[in-house]
This record gives structure tokens, sequence and C-alpha cells, in this order.
């Protein structure tokens, strides 16, 4: 009879306790916290209070130092890419020439044998040995033997064209230097914040969208561009005109609530339940 007891292990399924003492078992679903977001007046790529803020055309904020360093390092990746491909593409032309050359050669050397007529008996002993191993060899270079080491097949090295241009760190769309606007946000009056709407005063966290005009840097909230910004045209903060296209919504971090910025709220990390 087995024993019932919450630690019983006899039974043929697991039961809730058994689950619970086993961290791994099955697929994990977790709630992501608040801290697991960047908050809004962080840069993407150090996390730290933004300083200098810098934009992309997707509304990703970096700050100067960052970004600048970053595209900088992209760039020299790309410089070394193309050299390693220039040699790449060299090494294989002088490969091709050579395998033309040594088809080249051998055509010639046929034609040649042809025209000088009969061949002696000792060549010809020889070049039909010759034939011979080279047929054996032919047909022992069709299998791969990694075993042995004059059949061992060799690696083709095949390199990809390196792209030219730098990419968004964070949403990973091209991006060039000289398309990064310059963000000037005005500071929060409330401590938690760092940085406010100058239209109404509220402060810019995960959960307002900011926009930002792109001819002056200024950022206001969605609803004071919605109702007073967008249809006037100008900037509230220093009177700058601007176009109906001359506008990023800017990313932000998530919060926790589903529904906002259509970023997942949960993860799931899959484990095998059972090993078969
Ligand atoms: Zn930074
Ligand atoms: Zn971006
Ligand atoms: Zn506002
Ligand atoms: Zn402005």
């Amino acid at each position: 009879m087995p024993r019932h007891a919450k630690n019983n292990t006899a039974s043929s399924f697991f039961t809730a306790h058994e689950k619970q003492q086993l961290s791994e078992y099955g697929t994990q679903k977790k709630r992501l916290g608040k801290e697991s977001f960047r908050s809004f007046d962080c840069c993407s790529l150090c996390l730290k209070t933004i300083e200098e803020a810098k934009a992309c055309q997707k509304g990703h904020l970096f700050c100067k130092e960052c970004i600048f360093e970053n595209l900088l390092a992209q760039k020299a990746k790309i410089k070394r890419e193309q050299k390693l491909y220039k040699q790449y593409l060299a090494r294989m032309q002088s490969e091709k020439d050579a395998a033309d050359r040594q088809k080249e050669e051998a055509s010639l050397e046929a034609f040649d044998k042809l025209e000088c007529g009969v061949l002696n008996t000792t060549d010809s002993v020889n070049s039909s040995e010759a034939t011979n191993s080279s047929g054996r060899e032919k047909h022992a270079k069709k299998f791969n033997a990694f075993w042995m080491p004059s059949l061992t097949p060799d690696a083709k090295m095949e390199m990809k064209k390196p792209s030219k241009h730098t990419r968004c760190p964070e949403g990973n769309h091209p991006m060039k230097l000289k398309h990064l606007v310059t963000v000037k946000f005005t500071p929060s009056l409330d401590s938690s914040t760092k940085f406010q709407c100058p239209v109404c005063s509220k402060s810019f966290t995960n959960a307002s969208t900011a926009i930002l005009l792109k001819p002056c840097g200024h950022v206001v909230c969605k609803p004071c561009w919605t109702n007073l910004i967008k249809d006037t045209r100008s900037c509230y903060t220093c009177q700058k005109g601007f176009t109906s296209e001359e506008f990023i919504q800017l990313a932000s971090g998530g919060t926790g609530f589903a529904g906002h910025h259509g970023e997942s709220l949960e993860v799931t990390k899959l484990s095998p339940a059972a090993w078969v």
C-alpha cells in the first residue's frame, strides 16, 4: 500500500507539492516587475539617466556620448569587415585564375600528345598506370574520409558581403549620425522624475507618450500635442514652426500594464517537462 502523504513519490503522477519542489520543471511564467523596464529618462545604451539626449528617427533615446561612441565603433567594424572581404575576393580570384591556367595547360598537353602521333610503349604503360591511379584518386575523392589525411575535405570558407550601413543599437534599423535629432527636455519640478511636458507640466514616465518636434527638439506629451500644438504648427516653448511630418513619437520602456506600446509583459522559460 502506498503511503498517502504529500511527499509520496510512489504514485504515477506529480503532486502540486512535488512540482513546487522542482523549480526547473515545465514551462515557467513570470510577470516582469517595474525594475525590469528601462525608465523613460534613461539612455538605451548605458541605462543611466540621459545626458545631452539624442533621438534616432524612430524615437529611441541615447546620450550624445554613448551613441557617438557606438556609431564610431560600428564604423570601425564595417571598415575592418570590408578589408577582410576585399582580401577574400582577391584570394578567390587568384584561386580561380590558377584553376583556369591548370585546365588550359592540361588541354594543351593533351593536344600535343595527340599531334605527336603514336606514343612509345613504355610511355603508354606509364600513362595507363597514371590514368588508373588518377581515376582511383578521383573515385576516392568523391567520398570524404575524415580519418585519412589525403581524403579530408577542405572546409569551404564563404564570406558574405558586409553591410555598409550603421544601425540603431536599440531598434536595429539603418541609422546615420547626421539623422540624429538633439532633444531639449524641460526639467521636471517633481524630484521623482527628470523631465516634464512644458505645456501641462506633467512628468514624463513610461506610461506617457511623448512627441518630439524635429526642428527645435522640444518634447511635449501626446494629449497636448493632439489638442494644442498639432494644428497650430508652432512649438509652445520657442514658437518655431514645423511641417506635418516633422515630429517623432519617442519610444519608452514598458510599464507592466497590458496594451501599452504592445510590449510583452510575460517571460516564458521553456524547459523539458519529461525526458522520453
Ligand atoms: Zn548613455
Ligand atoms: Zn532607433
Ligand atoms: Zn502636456
Ligand atoms: Zn521648440
